[in-house]
């Protein structure tokens, strides 16, 4: 094992680390893996020397392996709405982006799994970056770590309690470390996020979402955006590799393994795709597969070339899908004064690279 960071460990990691550094039989191993993995994930502690009940030569051990260091906060917004956005400045200079949305009980929080995108949807600001890099581990998990501390989130009663990978980039293209990141966050002695309280955000890559059926098994949102081939390759480039039937046949297959519907991401872009005919092809779409969708305004960003459909058209939209039985909402903006509502994120991260 080669791990200098904490928080790219697994459990199963962290459990290996210490048989492999002390003789201890089986059961001690898993007692000593538990409080420290308590430690650092139910207490959020930094320190070896807060680790109580602990030997020395342990504490010793891991301090000297690992550093428990959180990624530094380069500006953090707050939107009238209580969005909260973190840009966050990673030990590598480069730039990334968290947002915590509250509403009533519930707190999600967006996390990012690329700084940039590859992916070039049209209508998406973070697409208009070019790709940097794949996130690590530790990197993906410092995000939930830093808006805990943010938020005093260490309590019994979450404020966090729900994560969402919507952030900057695509999840899929990223795999192992989002996979092992979400190992982390299911840890039950830990963080312990169960599947449903998570969900991975994919532009549809069809093979990899096959696989995370058999081994992420979180809820799964697709970003459809359209229903048909010829409009969907227009506005995500995406479609052009993997085609609405090989969507159809990954999601089916995933929402089989995890008994799930499918969450459908539907961005209204004005005279685009929100007409009556793609209304009518989303409701034959999404009798292939348990689904439901997610209908959701268009945040606008300079340069853009789509303008949000009319709140007329949007009720329309709306009215149509319901009527047809299968579950819809219409997703309310948040923290768009931020620029962190979906589609928004990375301009700050963008401006900020520049002046550095
Ligand atoms: S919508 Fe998602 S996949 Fe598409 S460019 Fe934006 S971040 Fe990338």
């Amino acid at each position: 094992m080669n791990f200098s960071n904490f928080y790219d460990l697994s459990y199963s990691d962290l459990s290996d680390f210490i048989s492999s550094n002390f003789s201890l039989e089986k059961k001690k191993t898993s007692m000593r893996t538990n409080q420290i993995w308590k430690f650092v994930y139910k207490k959020g502690l930094r320190e070896t020397s807060k680790f109580s009940n602990i030997s020395s030569e342990l504490k010793y051990n891991i301090e000297k392996s690992f550093n428990f260091n959180r990624t530094n906060i380069a500006e953090k917004k707050i939107s009238k709405d209580g969005t909260i956005k973190w840009l966050l400045k990673l030990s590598d200079n480069n730039l990334v982006e968290t947002v915590f949305i509250p509403s009533g009980k519930r707190g999600t929080l967006c996390v990012s799994s690329q700084v940039g995108c590859t992916l070039n949807c049209k209508f998406c600001h973070t697409g208009t970056q070019l790709m940097v890099k794949n996130l690590t581990t530790h990197e993906i998990i410092n995000q939930i770590l830093v808006a805990k501390d943010e938020l005093n989130d260490w309590g019994s009663q979450k404020k966090i309690t729900n994560i969402v990978y919507m952030g900057m980039g695509e999840p899929f293209y990223n795999y192992d470390n989002v996979k092992k990141s979400i190992s982390i966050l299911r840890e039950r002695n830990g963080l312990d996020y169960s599947a449903k309280k998570i969900t991975v955000s994919t532009a549809g890559i069809s093979n990899e979402i096959m696989k995370a059926a058999d081994e992420i098994g979180t809820y799964l949102a697709l970003s459809l955006h359209a229903p048909t081939d010829e409009l969907r390759e227009k506005i995500m480039p995406i479609n052009k590799k993997f085609k609405i039937k090989d969507l159809i046949e990954s999601c089916s297959y995933y929402s089989k393994i995890n008994k799930e519907k499918i969450f459908l991401e539907y961005v209204l872009l004005k005279d685009i795709n929100d007409t009556d005919s793609c209304a009518q092809q989303l409701v034959k779409l999404m009798s292939k597969f348990p689904s439901k969708l997610n209908l959701i305004e268009f945040n606008a960003w300079p340069g853009v070339g789509y303008e949000p459909s009319d709140s007329e058209t949007v009720q329309k939209f709306y009215e149509k899908i319901k009527k047809s039985g299968h579950i819809v909402t219409l997703r309310k903006s948040r923290g768009e004064d931020i620029l962190g509502a979906c589609g928004q994120l990375k301009t700050d991260s963008e401006k900020k690279r520049k002046s550095l």
